[in-house]
């Protein structure tokens, strides 16, 4: 198997497994019992936040552990509405997003436009960048928050975060980035207040994210209970995960410049491979490289990813796969039906080999030309 999904998640680092194990198969504490086991697998957890913290590298905040990035995402959202309902500023009832943000935004932004929030959802470019006019338009002093991505997970665009978050704060309004795609595989953006990350985009274990809050601007608690990580998100910690999203974390900081170098030249490998007739979706010059969208006239995606079972690649997401419905990011860049469908996501990273991208996009190549061949 190549496993060629990087965006969906991504493998394990043996790092990270190592770190885990103890709190997997010998320390059982609970991280809040007052117990000498209990306050070390606290103490874990702490060094795992400061490692989390780090990676993010913004100033002035903190970061509280989640189940995982939809629910920081539905928390920072919906726990912003509610703090600001419930601090006498019910002025600010307007929430503005993008079309091409991941579904724990948008759905969650739906949900509140169903629970009296006027939501805005601006289109973007050709390319998938906002239009910086367009936002600064639609910005007033209804605005509450402005949810926006900083690297797409469909098609690795990037959006300028730090230019929109000085316009929304000029407007009075906060800023709530997904940097889902973007935490270890670049700098994340300075200016926004609330930043969701997810601990098995890193090469972490599944079912941990964080949300990091400005000081100042913690939502209002989104799950009640026992009051852990400071009465903002109730629920018992697992160490092993918080130990493993440290992990992860400290790694990804210590080798960005080289998963980074190794992405750009797996990038260029696998466009040279890949060879004429392909249209990246997208721009180019703004985008995380390790994400390559692409389209090509008369081929059926989901045909070629059923035709190269050993080869792991996807249709433009994840959640988007598993619906059978045309990606909302892709017909947001206006591509129609037939080129949607034409699309798929080669996604990579630091384990692929510069050998397994390239045969994998040969046989890519080959089996599309033949689709082509019999369309024709
Ligand atoms: N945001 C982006 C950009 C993503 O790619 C994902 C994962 O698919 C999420 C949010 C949700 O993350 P999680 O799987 O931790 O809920």
């Amino acid at each position: 198997m190549i496993y060629l999904d990087y965006q969906a998640t991504t493998p394990v680092a043996p790092e990270v497994a190592k770190a885990m194990q103890p709190w997997i198969e010998e320390k059982f504490a609970n991280p809040h019992s007052p117990s000498r086991s209990g306050n070390e697998a606290e103490a874990a957890i702490e060094v795992a936040r400061k490692r989390v913290e780090e990676a993010i590298g913004l100033k002035g905040g903190s970061v509280a552990f989640t189940g995982s990035a939809t629910e920081a995402l539905n928390w920072a959202l919906k726990g912003t509405v509610e703090k600001a309902a419930a601090s006498g500023k019910p002025g600010r009832n307007r929430i503005i997003t993008l079309a091409t943000e991941h579904a724990a935004v948008l759905d969650s932004c739906e949900w509140l436009a169903g629970h009296d929030i006027d939501l805005t959802i601006l289109p973007v470019q050709p390319d998938g960048r906002l239009d910086l006019d367009l936002l600064a338009r639609e910005l007033d002093k209804r605005v509450l928050l402005v949810a926006v991505m900083q690297v797409n997970n469909e098609i690795g665009v990037t959006q300028p975060i730090s230019e929109i978050a000085k316009m929304a704060h000029d407007a009075g309004a906060l800023v709530l980035s997904d940097a889902v795609q973007a935490l270890g595989r670049m700098e994340i953006c300075k200016g926004p207040d609330l930043v969701a990350v997810s601990a098995h985009k890193i090469h972490g274990p599944k079912a941990i994210g964080a949300l990091w809050m400005r000081k100042g601007a913690e939502p209002a608690p989104f799950i009640h209970g026992g009051g852990q990580e400071r009465g903002l998100r109730s629920g018992t910690l697992s160490p092993a995960l918080c130990v493993g999203f440290g992990a992860a974390a400290k790694l990804a900081d210590e080798r960005q410049t080289r998963d980074y170098d190794h992405v750009q030249k797996l990038w260029r490998a696998a466009t040279h491979a890949l060879g004429p007739g392909w249209t990246i979706n997208g721009s180019t010059a703004h985008r995380y490289h390790g994400n390559l969208n692409i389209r090509r006239e008369h081929v059926d995606g989901a045909r070629l990813i059923a035709d190269l079972r050993d080869i792991a690649f996807s249709l433009g997401s994840a959640c988007a796969s598993g619906s059978g419905r045309p990606s909302h990011v892709l017909r947001a860049l206006g591509l129609d039906y037939r080129q949607s469908r034409s699309s798929i996501r080669i996604g990579f990273g630091r384990y692929t080999s510069l050998k397994d991208l390239v045969d994998a996009c040969h046989r890519i190549a080959a089996h599309a030309k033949a689709q082509e061949k019999l369309d024709a």
